[in-house]
């Protein structure tokens, strides 16, 4: 697709970063051009359109585009925020990390039970994130309907990951 070679142009890979072994995909020159970024939401949006009753984004690079799909498809957008980030109420979902382990929030209430969810992120790699990200929204009684991504890191097996959810995953791009 023209839309996929746009974006091989324009993604950067940064090998070794913020590791060594690391290719990190530096998508910041997507928001150079305006023009690109439409046609990335718009690319998003119809996966979702009219399948989906909000959008929940995961801090912070699924905000870049998650917002845009939300008022594309006129649906609401709902933040979910690294922990100790927002007012409480709020509703928490641990996960383990590769060390250690991490938190993620949204607050309380503006997810409503029964409703259809496009969980999104810029980037699917391991799975760990969304996963987390999916559980958060069960638990609120949300039905986890969708997951997008604009990349998708096959050797990660995120997608594998994702398979318990029972919902569409769809990447714009992979690696
Ligand atoms: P996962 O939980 O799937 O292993 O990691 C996905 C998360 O890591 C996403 O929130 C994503 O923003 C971030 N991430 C990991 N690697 C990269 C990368 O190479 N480029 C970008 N832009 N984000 C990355």
């Amino acid at each position: 697709k023209e839309l996929i070679h746009k974006l091989e142009q324009t993604i950067q890979n940064i090998p070794d970063f913020p590791q060594p072994g690391i290719q990190f995909k530096d998508i910041t020159p997507i928001f150079l051009n305006p023009k690109l970024y439409e046609e990335v939401i718009e690319d998003l949006a119809n996966f979702s359109r009219g399948k989906v009753d909000a959008v929940c984004g995961i801090e912070s690079r699924g905000y870049l585009f998650g917002i845009a799909i939300a008022v594309a498809l006129e649906v609401p957008f709902i933040l979910i925020r690294k922990k100790g980030k927002l007012p409480p109420p709020f509703v928490s979902e641990k996960y383990n990390l590769e060390y250690g382990t991490s938190e993620i929030e949204m607050r309380e209430g503006q997810l409503k039970p029964g409703q259809r969810i496009l969980i999104h992120d810029d980037l699917l790699a391991t799975g760990g994130t969304t996963e987390a990200a999916a559980r958060l929204v069960e638990k609120q009684g949300g039905i986890v309907s969708e997951f997008s991504f604009l990349i998708g890191l096959k050797d990660l097996n995120g997608a594998e990951r994702l398979k318990k959810f029972n919902a569409e995953v769809y990447t714009v791009l992979e690696y």
